[in-house]
């Protein structure tokens, strides 16, 4: 059964879904399966990446899913050897026909470049460009830190919609979530149910699981919903956007069953005390395309 997945009003008026799926390490095979899988659950949105190499099935997903390309909330990125101005509109071009659709709903920057801010800048002025040709309805960065925002709005126009960052029970990033909130930049959690942590194990030790937690998993008791639905609805109470990962149909839509219930304050707070200030990713700062040489393929 499908439920009405709520949204955020982003700071251009677009409609941002709570919800949507993300396919980061999901092979191409899975990931045509996924996108449909979740279309079919009722996800309105898929989170890719060009540097996931999986934009072309996306594409595929959503065209062989029977959901119409207006119904899907559409989101890409742009990765960090393509910054640039006119690197960054070819990779748009390259992205947009990967995917096999004009557009994007919303056109994220995957990573701050400190030592070649300029770049940075270069490549947002091309997300502004972009926007103003509805090439994508919404612009936005990822992983970017207080420090890295005030740098980009010192040298541009237009202020993101989105922060896509690392957030989970573990890593609760509040003073980047209240900068946004000054900035009117919705925060986006990518890993909400802690999956970094878990990347390179099948069985991540329990200090590191977010999902084995015991006030995690008290609540999933009380509530008679699993972990993972009590870490997303959390997410979704701290007014985020959640993008979980699944490869299993039984888990997607699993993941998908969390409006239909609410934490309390208390309960909130009894998660965000879980913090451990140590994030699973790559530390911003230390982003280049020496540390990632990887490109993206025309
Ligand atoms: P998630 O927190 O979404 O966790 C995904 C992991 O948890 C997978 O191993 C998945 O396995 C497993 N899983 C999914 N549902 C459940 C469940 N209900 N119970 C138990 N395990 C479950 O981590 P991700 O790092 O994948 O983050 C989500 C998305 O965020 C990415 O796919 C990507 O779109 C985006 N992202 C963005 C980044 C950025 O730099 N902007 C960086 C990293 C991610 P299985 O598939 O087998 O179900």
């Amino acid at each position: 059964m499908k439920t009405t997945i709520p949204t955020i009003t982003l700071n251009n008026g677009i409609e941002l879904p709570t919800i949507g799926l993300g396919v980061y390490r999901s092979s191409p095979e899975e990931t045509v399966q996924a996108v449909r899988a979740a279309l079919a659950a009722g996800y309105p949105m898929i989170d890719t990446a060009a540097a996931y190499g999986n934009e072309a099935e996306v594409g595929e997903g959503i065209r062989s899913s029977g959901t119409g390309r207006a119904d899907v909330f559409l989101q890409t990125k742009l990765w960090i050897s393509d910054y640039g101005f006119d690197s960054a509109l070819h990779a748009f071009d390259r992205s947009t026909r990967k995917l096999g659709y004009e557009t994007v709903d919303l056109y994220l920057l995957h990573q701050p470049m400190p030592d070649e801010f300029e770049r940075t800048i270069a490549a947002w002025k091309a997300a502004e460009r972009l926007l103003a040709d509805g090439r994508a309805r919404a612009i936005g960065v990822s992983n970017f830190s207080p420090a890295h925002l005030d740098r980009l709005l010192a040298g541009s126009a237009i202020v993101p919609a989105v922060n896509q960052v690392e957030v989970h029970p573990f890593f609760t990033q509040k003073p980047l979530s209240a900068v946004h909130e000054k900035l009117a930049i919705t925060t986006q959690a990518w890993s909400p149910i802690g999956g970094v942590n878990r990347y390179y194990t099948q069985d991540p030790r329990p200090e590191d699981d977010p999902l084995r937690h015991p006030v995690i998993t008290a609540l999933a008791e009380k509530y008679g919903r699993t972990p993972a639905q009590i870490v997303l609805r959390w997410g979704i109470e701290l007014g985020h956007s959640v993008i979980p990962k699944s490869v299993s149909p039984a888990r997607i839509i699993e993941n998908a069953g969390i409006f239909d219930f609410a934490l309390s304050p208390q309960e909130i707070a009894s998660i965000d005390a879980l913090d451990t200030g140590r994030r699973g990713g790559p530390e911003p700062d230390s982003i280049n395309t020496t540390a990632f040489p990887f490109r993206v393929e025309d």
